[in-house]
């Protein structure tokens, strides 16, 4: 029994006696332990294939390394690749170049978007901007309330639509909103959007208005880690009915084991730019691909 990626690798090449350029052999034995590890991982079936036909070609051309093993060679292709998939480099906000800059968050109900929505606030604010949270998801009748909550603990400004003003439009309020933080100066607006529990036509409409009402500069599709593979679906739901520019993986303290990360990534080609770990506002941080491949890669 293995426990990692590297652990299996290191044992299959245990009992190979071959030294300096990989054999087809060597990289048809690694082939079967990688899919396995990112199998338990709760990689997509298609991804994980997609994946090691990448590892295979680039280890049958590798270059003979005096400097490392076989297992060694191959740990470091596997690393590069999923660093690869996963976007290199940590992907930055796009800020507009006319404050303000509108940052749009939508998935489903539960994946962790008003919770983000407050992290994103506080953090935005720790980079010395004047955020404004929206509350566009008029749909859960404690969606306002909550986001309003989550708005004060981070010590950022909210605008929500008055109680007692009937359901309101949510559309509406995030033109209004736009209006709103251009004459309080504030330089980012961060517009939560409705989820529900599964993938809904009228969901996906509502969202599209939004995005057509406030042209956002980011729109950021949020994914709970934990439903693994199924994120794919979500997610490609989301880039037909929506579009989305970037991605946030919530629940990374659960037993995730970046299986959403490189799933969503390699389907939909947008990078994950933020993880959060944790119901606490400062649990949440960039996205480094490197981090994630050496989290998968064990
Ligand atoms: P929304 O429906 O997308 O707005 O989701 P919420 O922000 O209401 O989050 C749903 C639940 O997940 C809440 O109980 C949150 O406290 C919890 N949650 C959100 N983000 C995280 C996270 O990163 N880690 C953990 N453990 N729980 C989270």
């Amino acid at each position: 029994m293995f426990d990692t990626l590297s652990d299996r690798l290191a044992a299959t090449f245990k009992n190979l006696r071959s030294r300096g350029r990989l054999s087809e052999a060597d990289i048809d034995a690694t082939a079967r332990e990688i899919r396995i590890a990112l199998l338990e991982a709760d990689v997509a079936l298609p991804v994980v294939r997609a994946f090691i036909k990448q590892v295979k070609t680039r280890a049958l051309g590798a270059e003979v390394s005096q400097a490392l093993n076989p297992a060694q060679q191959v740990i470091k292709i596997v690393n590069e690749e999923l660093v690869g998939i996963l976007g290199g480099e940590t992907r930055r906000l796009r800020y507009a170049k006319q404050p303000p800059t509108v940052i749009m968050l939508a998935g489903l109900q539960g994946a962790g978007k008003t919770t983000l929505a407050g992290k994103l606030g506080r953090w935005l604010r720790n980079q010395g901007h004047a955020p404004l949270l929206v509350a566009c998801d008029l749909q859960r009748p404690n969606a306002v309330n909550q986001l309003s909550v989550v708005a004060e603990r981070a010590g950022v400004a909210v605008y929500a639509p008055q109680p007692g003003n009937g359901v309101g439009d949510p559309v509406q309020v995030a033109k209004d909103s736009i209006e709103y933080a251009r004459t309080k100066q504030f330089d980012v607006v961060v517009v939560d959007t409705a989820g529900r529990l599964g993938i809904d036509a009228e969901l996906m409409q509502q969202a599209a208005d939004i995005r057509d009402a406030v042209s956002p500069d980011e729109i950021l599709f949020v994914v709970d880690a934990m439903i693994g593979q199924d994120a794919v679906t979500t997610a490609q739901a989301f880039l037909d009915g929506v579009g989305f520019d970037g991605v946030v993986l919530t629940k990374l303290d659960g037993d995730a084991r970046g299986g959403a990360a490189l799933s969503v990534a390699q389907v939909t080609g947008r990078q994950v730019m933020f993880a959060s770990n944790g119901e606490k506002l400062d649990d949440f941080d960039a996205f480094h691909p490197d981090r994630m491949a050496s989290r998968i890669l064990g």
